[in-house]
């Protein structure tokens, strides 16, 4: 039976149905809001900061988030690295925030207990108002970008976090994607690329392959405590060596780490710097060159450089094979950075857009799609990794989206009722490649139930899928005459592992022959049972209308094709079936004859022409 495309959700037609979409980059240490202005995507401004910085504080009236915090405030910031983790997942000593008595994390606030859901939730309303400002509209939807390594518990956590702060989430997207997306790398056919993202205090570098309008990370690796901030170290201990930068407080040290800092960034345009620090009262004289600090900068890029071989390794490729390579983070802006790895790369870099911003732009790019504000052919969407479909009859899976199908899709196909007057049916939803349902994965099944007595074949059940742009899977079943509808929603990304998929796509390829004959097997006995069943039920109920002969042929016959089922020779089964459809023509010719024969009694010729 045909498919049926029914809706593209997220997809409007009406032209003046206005709606606005944004990206978040929910980072660490800073998050952004980004959206498709004409055409544009823009980093929209918090009072002229396009950077907010991802901390909240709590006070007993009111919670403050990024910019409108107060200077020195104790806040909570890094709440990224606690989303969807246990107690048990982290180094408590580590963390200064009071943990109560459970597993779950919270955090200690004159509000009461918060948990890292709630924190960034808080974070997420702030920069869904900075949108909804700026428009002075509602805000449709947001795609939200979370890092390549995060699990499905991380992730899941970020989506409650946005549903607490009642955002639509269009679609969770990898940071490492969404710098590929802003720099427009879905437009090529296919191509591997590097991600190079070096922030303030985390190190992270992906690869990517895209293809067939999907990107794929094949690779991860990283540093959680390697950034911007252990160069702003090499400088203080440098200052401190050679110009005698005397710190001892916490505050000094601080006050220096900003002087540090403040160099290392100058080195990112000019080669010298030659001027008077006053610091503590004291003045210095500081005469430093680019050449000088880019040699004690080297321990930290061979450590990025071996995350980035370890990378490679993992996706089997070697630097020539790399189509392209992304720098994101402020610390790419670092000369000594780009120099290193495009000499590694031996190719130059893609490192137009700001690095900061390069994420949220991705993300903007990508919902203003997924909202139907773009068009179709500038982004392409996501795929299902594998297929979907349920069971039918004879132990075989029916397939209804097929792998590779690119989301948001729905689909719908009827099936039937197998036995006379049968009034319920499963629905056990399915997932991958193979022909025999034991052989793929269980994602769930229904029952629907109340399908009215019908001969076998009359019923007409709808079962429609529809995998929207989160990949959440919902399964309905409609019964035709009663309009009655069943449903289940279901994660199919859930608790399967990229392996897995790559394991299940294999045995698929290794199985596909005898897959084929099983489910030529399968069909032909489903066929030949459900006719032996027909028969057996028509001589209960018409023996008269058979002569002994023919009565006695048809159950030889009978008696054939339930031996050859027990053999399981495909054709051998289909001929014996054959012999029994034979065997029995002239008596179903009876049957039919007989029943019109009884409908038509008792009537005269003007009622029947009626
Ligand atoms: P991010 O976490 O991506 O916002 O990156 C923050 C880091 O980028 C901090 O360590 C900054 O010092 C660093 N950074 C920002 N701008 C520059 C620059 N021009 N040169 C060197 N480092 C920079």
């Amino acid at each position: 039976m045909a498919l049926l495309q029914i809706s593209e959700p997220g997809k409007s037609t009406d032209p003046h149905n206005r709606k606005l979409s944004i990206g978040i980059d929910l980072g660490t240490t800073n998050s952004l809001v980004a959206s498709v202005i004409s055409g544009e995507a823009k980093i929209l401004e918090d009072n002229n900061c396009r950077l907010i910085p991802s901390r909240v504080l709590y006070e007993q009236s009111q919670i403050l988030v990024g910019n409108d915090i107060p200077n020195h405030a104790l806040t909570i910031s890094s709440v990224k690295r606690l989303i969807g983790k246990k107690k048990d997942d982290i180094d408590a000593d580590n963390i200064a925030l009071e943990l109560a008595d459970s597993n779950e994390i919270f955090i200690q606030t004159p509000q009461g207990y918060k948990s890292p859901i709630q924190v960034s939730s808080d974070i997420l309303k702030k920069l869904k108002k900075i949108a909804s400002d700026y428009f002075g509209d509602e805000i449709y939807g947001a795609v939200i970008t979370v890092p390549a390594y995060f699990n499905e518990g991380q992730r899941q956590a970020t989506k409650e976090a946005a549903k607490l702060a009642e955002i639509n989430v269009l679609r969770l997207i990898n940071e490492p994607t969404a710098a590929a997306y802003a720099y427009g790398l879905d437009s090529k056919k296919e191509g591997v690329f590097v991600v190079y993202d070096l922030g303030g205090g985390t190190f992270d570098v992906s690869v990517l392959q895209f293809n067939e309008g999907v990107f794929e990370v094949i690779a991860t690796n990283g540093n959680s405590s390697l950034g911007g901030d252990d160069f702003d170290q090499i400088i203080k201990n440098y200052l401190i060596n050679k110009y005698k930068f005397n710190s001892q407080s916490l505050k000094d040290q601080a006050k220096l780490n900003l002087i540090a800092k403040d160099i290392k960034e100058k080195l990112s345009s000019q080669d010298t710097i030659n001027e008077t620090i006053r610091f503590n009262n004291l003045d210095y004289q500081i005469d430093i060159s680019l050449s000088e600090i880019e040699k004690l900068f080297a321990p930290l890029l061979d450590k990025t450089i071996q995350c980035v071989k370890n990378a490679l390794n993992d996706a089997n490729l070697s630097t020539d094979e790399i189509d392209g390579i992304i720098m994101v983070g402020g610390s790419t802006r670092m000369p000594t950075i780009q120099n290193h790895i495009k000499k590694f790369f031996n190719q130059n870099l893609l490192n137009d857009l700001n690095p900061d911003e390069v994420v949220a732009i991705g993300a903007a790019r990508q919902a203003s799609v997924l909202s139907g504000q773009a068009n179709d052919d500038t982004l392409l969407l996501d795929v299902t990794p594998l297929s979907l479909g349920i069971e039918t009859m004879g132990d075989l899976v029916e397939r209804i989206i097929p792998r590779n199908s690119t989301i948001p899709i729905a689909k719908a196909q009827e099936f039937t009722t197998y036995k006379d007057g049968q009034t319920m049916m499963k629905i056990h939803v399915v997932q991958g490649e193979r022909e025999k349902v034991s052989e793929n994965r269980s994602l769930g099944e229904f029952i629907v139930k109340d399908i009215p007595p019908m001969p076998a074949g009359a019923a007409k059940i709808k079962v429609t899928f529809q995998v929207d742009a989160d990949s959440l899977l919902t399964v309905s079943a409609e019964e035709k005459t009663t309009g009655i509808k069943t449903s289940i929603e279901i994660k199919p990304s859930y608790g399967i592992e990229e392996s897995e998929i790559r394991k299940m796509l294999e045995d698929s390829f290794t199985n596909a022959v005898n897959d084929k004959k099983f489910r030529s097997l399968a069909e032909v006995i489903v066929d030949a049972n459900q006719i032996l069943e027909l028969t057996e039920k028509a001589i209960q109920d018409d023996k008269q209308l058979l002569l002994e002969s023919e009565k006695s042929t048809i159950e030889r016959c009978m008696n054939n094709l339930k031996s050859e089922i027990t053999k399981k020779n495909t054709s051998k089964i289909k001929l014996a079936t054959d012999e029994l459809n034979n065997a029995s023509m002239s008596f179903a010719q009876k049957r039919m004859d007989n029943s019109i024969y009884s409908s038509l009694t008792g009537k005269n010729i003007n009622e029947i022409n009626k």
